[in-house]
C-alpha cells in the first residue's frame, strides 16, 4: 500500500495543485473534476507536464457530472449520479468524456458516485440503472479502463449485486470508509468481507455516524472518527490489497493542509 492525496482540476490551477502534492511529499494522487469544460486537450497537456515535472502518478480520475448535487438523505435520491432520470443521459455523456480525458492521460481507472443504488433488485429503477452503468462501463472497457464505484450511498451487498448484474468484467470499488459511516450504511472493516475483492482504490477519510434520521454524519480528521484505521489497514493487507490510500479531507484552507500532513504521518505508521 502507498499513500496519495486528492487533487482538484476544477480551477485549472494545475501546476500549483501538483506542486502542492509534491511539497506534501506524495508521489500519487487521484485527480477529481466537476467542470465538464475542463476536459480539453490543453488540460491534458497541462496535467501531463505537471505530473512529469513533479514526479506524480495519477491512480484514478474521479469524474463528477453536471446538474445539481445535494448530499443528504432527501434531495440526494433526486439529484445524485445516474439515478435521477432527468440527468441520466447527460451524465452518461459526462462520464464518457471523463473516460476519454483519462485515456489521453494514460489513467486506467475512472471513479464516480453512481447515486443511491436501489436496494430492491426487482424494481424498474434497479434494472434501468444496471443498463445505464453497463453503457458507461463498456465505454471505459473499450478505452482499456476499469469503472469504479465510490462507496457510501448503498449497503455493501447492494453494491456487490450491482457489480455482478452489470457484469462487464471491468468493475471495481473506490472504497471511502468514511462514507459508509456518514451514510450509516456499514462498518467499513466488515464491508471488506462483502466486497473486498473488488476494491481497487481507497479514500483515506474518517467520519461519524448520523445521529438523526435527516442528515449525514460529520466528516472529521483521520484518526478522530469511527473508522478503525489500524483494523482497516490490517484487513486490507489480509485480503491482499496493495494499491493506493488516497487521503481526502473535505474542508479547505490552512486546516485542510495541516490535517492532510498529520494524516500522512499517522497512516505511514500503519502501512
Ligand atoms: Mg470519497
Amino acid at each position: 500500500m502507498y499513500l496519495g492525496v486528492m487533487v482538484r482540476l476544477d480551477d485549472m490551477n494545475v501546476d500549483a495543485r501538483f506542486k502542492q502534492v509534491y511539497d506534501y511529499g506524495f508521489k500519487h494522487c487521484q485527480l477529481c473534476n466537476w467542470k465538464m469544460e475542463n476536459y480539453t486537450d490543453e488540460a491534458v497537456e497541462l496535467v501531463k507536464a505537471a505530473c512529469e515535472k513533479y514526479g506524480i502518478t495519477i491512480t484514478s480520475l474521479w469524474c463528477g457530472w453536471e446538474g445539481p448535487r445535494i448530499w443528504n438523505f432527501y434531495e440526494g435520491y433526486h439529484t445524485l449520479g445516474l439515478v435521477p432520470t432527468e440527468y441520466r443521459y447527460a451524465r452518461i455523456k459526462n462520464l464518457m468524456a471523463g473516460s476519454d480525458f483519462a485515456k489521453k492521460l494514460g489513467v486506467s481507472q475512472i471513479v464516480t458516485h453512481a447515486g443511491y443504488l436501489p436496494e430492491d433488485p426487482t424494481s424498474s429503477l434497479y434494472s434501468e440503472l444496471v443498463t445505464a452503468i453497463r453503457v458507461v462501463a463498456n465505454y471505459c472497457k473499450a478505452n482499456g479502463q476499469s469503472f469504479l464505484f465510490e462507496t457510501g450511498q448503498e449497503t455493501p451487498v447492494t453494491l456487490l449485486r450491482v457489480i455482478e448484474d452489470v457484469g462487464t468484467g471491468n468493475l471495481g470499488i473506490n472504497l471511502d470508509p468514511a462514507n459508509l459511516i456518514l451514510y450509516g450504511k456499514a462498518n467499513p472493516v466488515d464491508a471488506l468481507d462483502i466486497f473486498g475483492k473488488y476494491v481497487m482504490d481507497i479514500h483515506a477519510k474518517d467520519g461519524l455516524y448520523p445521529t438523526g434520521g435527516k442528515s449525514l454524519g460529520k466528516e472529521v480528521k483521520i484518526g478522530s472518527g469511527k473508522v478503525d484505521f489500524p483494523r482497516f489497514i490490517a484487513k486490507l493487507r489480509e485480503i491482499g490489497y496493495d494499491g493506493p490510500l488516497t487521503i481526502e479531507r473535505e474542508i479547505s484552507g490552512e486546516q485542510q493542509i495541516k490535517d492532510i500532513m498529520e494524516s500522512k504521518v499517522y497512516l505511514e505508521g500503519l502501512i
